[in-house]
């Protein structure tokens, strides 16, 4: 059972509202969490470095990966602004990229700091090489 009674809040409505969407995804079953040193953009030819990747692709099944490479993210306070940036992704479902960036920034913003120290203690702290 996915209780969503003792999360942090930070009194605003639709902040809180998005947060708890946040946690409710992250405590499915179905939504994976990992972070991996080399993580390059399937889509680009380049194979540029990105942040993060969000990946329906096995629905249900969701993987959320996060770069940890110190290069990417300097610590796990930037590594939560990738998550919720990920996050979004799935709860604003087919949303642009710019706007889900634009969400990103407020979002950031708008959480308190035990909610995104929530959010991070869902981030693991091992890798996985794939
Ligand atoms: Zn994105």
């Amino acid at each position: 059972m996915i209780s969503l009674r003792d999360v942090p809040l930070s009194g605003d409505k639709l902040t809180d509202w998005v947060f708890k969407q946040f946690i409710f995804f992250i405590r499915r079953e179905t939504l994976y969490i990992k972070r991996k040193k080399r993580l390059l953009n399937p889509n680009d030819k380049h194979h540029c470095a990105i942040r993060g990747l969000m990946d329906p692709e096995f629905e249900p099944k969701i993987e959320i990966t996060i770069n940890s490479a110190k290069s990417v993210h300097a610590n796990r306070n930037e590594e939560v602004e990738t998550l919720i940036h990920e996050l979004c992704h799935i709860l604003f479902w087919k949303t642009q990229e710019r706007s889900i960036w634009q969400t990103e920034r407020i979002l950031i913003k708008k959480f308190t700091k035990e909610q995104k120290d929530f959010l991070k203690s869902f981030i693991p702290h091992h890798e996985v090489k794939n």
